[in-house]
């Protein structure tokens, strides 16, 4: 982990002096940002996530801690959802894809497996960005068969890799939540954006009901792996204060019932992005 407190994702603060927030789970220290922003404040190094932390190893070690702790929770869970939950799931993305993205190079921050951009139409070409080295080479197999190709590497980093403009859409589904340095991933990510390409993000919904009456156990906790709790106005003040302008992102894209909540978003003009950059500030 992180030898020195991270900030507040969003506004910068400092909150190393603050008491640790309830829900931290030893040795991970949660703290809540006069802001309203719950973050981790002691994330793991990037390094940690390309093989011995991957995604898809500490996801099983925290699948079975909740198996342990409420086993009926647990199964009730997992249990197959009913073909219209799934089509209606499904759906959102691609319909999404479909009406906010131009066809061209479409890029999935954080793409796992692959698994997600495989379902879009043929007139996007999928690209992807993965930290785990397994998950990388599978989804890039994916990819290359429709022309795309994964950058294997850590988020801004692989961004780095594309050519300004370049893409007429960015996918960011359950990928915010893990990124420790979100504010720099969001600007790095408008860069490679064509003019009027848009932005789909996708994270869990720390204002959900759901949350509110399950507490440290709601899934949207899974630590270190989730280092960002946000709440819509934290998550579009974010998106907002990084190079975007929010097109959508009201109650009808994040039903309190529901544990997750969407935003589409678009580049700001230039000028108005070098502005935000020369005055420094976050929202
Ligand atoms: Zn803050």
């Amino acid at each position: 982990m992180t030898t020195v407190p991270r900030a507040c994702p969003v506004c910068g603060s400092n909150n190393a002096s603050r008491p640790p927030h309830p829900y931290s789970r030893s040795p991970w220290v949660l703290k809540r940002c006069a802001c309203g922003m719950v973050y981790l404040e002691n994330p793991m190094e990037y390094s940690a996530l390309v093989h011995d932390m991957a995604w898809e190893k500490t996801y099983a070690a925290e699948a079975e801690i909740r198996r342990r702790r409420h086993p009926i929770l647990y199964r009730a869970a997992r249990a197959p959802k009913t073909l219209w939950q799934r089509l209606l799931r499904r759906d959102k993305l691609v319909s999404w894809t479909r009406r906010y993205f131009a066809p061209g190079p479409v890029l999935d921050v954080g793409c796992a497996g692959g698994h997600t951009l495989e379902r879009l139409p043929r007139q996007f070409v999928p690209y992807g960005i993965e930290i785990s080295a397994e998950l990388s080479r599978l989804a890039h197999e994916r990819f290359a068969s429709r022309g795309g190709r994964v950058v294997q590497g850590d988020a801004l980093s692989a961004l780095g890799h594309f050519d300004a403009g370049f893409f007429t859409g960015i996918v960011m589904t359950s990928f915010l939540e893990h990124e420790p340095e979100p504010h720099a991933v969001l600007a790095a990510s408008a860069r490679v954006m064509a003019p009027d390409a848009r932005l789909i993000v996708k994270v869990p919904n720390f204002a959900s009901w759901n949350r509110a009456l399950r507490g440290g156990s709601w899934c949207g906790f899974r630590l270190p792996d989730h280092v960002n709790y946000f709440t819509p106005q934290r998550l579009a003040a974010l998106v907002a204060g990084s190079g975007f302008r929010v097109l959508r992102g009201g109650i009808f894209d994040r039903f309190p019932t529901g544990d997750n909540m969407w935003l589409v978003a678009m580049r700001e003009p230039q000028q108005r992005r070098d502005g935000a950059a020369a005055s420094g500030a976050l929202l």
